[in-house]
């Protein structure tokens, strides 16, 4: 578990019950130090419990709507699943290997982005900014 994150208090303040199911289910997520599918929070969260994939799936689903957890986008077919930013953890930038096609965080502070001047450029209004860099990551490089 995250050593700053109060998961129970998360969910109560999105107005979400703190089942079991739901917990262990954010726990996985906001332990990993990098975003992962939902296959990789399946395989981990039935480690240590039963549950059935449409389950995680559904909880899944009612993190994202719950604005606790954020849905990123490979630009493909594939999704990740990481902790959406909150009064701990600042909005970060994230990076997509194209080739063994893993998803990393980058710090907070790796790409400045400008949401003032943005918004004053773009007439409505901006709710989310989702970064992300794609390219080749070290580990596929030194292969
Ligand atoms: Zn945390
Ligand atoms: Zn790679
Ligand atoms: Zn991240």
């Amino acid at each position: 578990m995250c050593q700053q994150c109060n998961y129970t208090e998360l969910l109560a303040r999105a107005g979400l019950e703190a089942t079991g199911h739901r917990l262990r289910v954010l726990e996985v997520i906001g332990d990993n130090t990098c975003p992962l599918s939902a296959q990789e929070i399946f395989d981990t969260v039935r480690r240590s419990r039963p549950i059935n994939r449409v389950t995680v799936y559904r909880v899944l689903e009612m993190l994202v709507q719950g604005g606790l957890v954020d849905r990123l986008s490979s630009g493909g077919r594939a999704f990740f699943y990481g902790l959406a930013p909150n009064r701990l953890h600042a909005p970060h930038p994230h990076f997509f290997c194209r080739r063994c096609g893993r998803m990393d965080c980058l710090r907070p502070d790796s790409i400045a982005l400008d949401l003032k001047k943005l918004q004053r450029v773009f007439p409505g209004q901006i709710e989310n900014v989702e970064v992300r860099v794609d390219g080749i990551c070290r580990k596929c490089l030194q292969k």
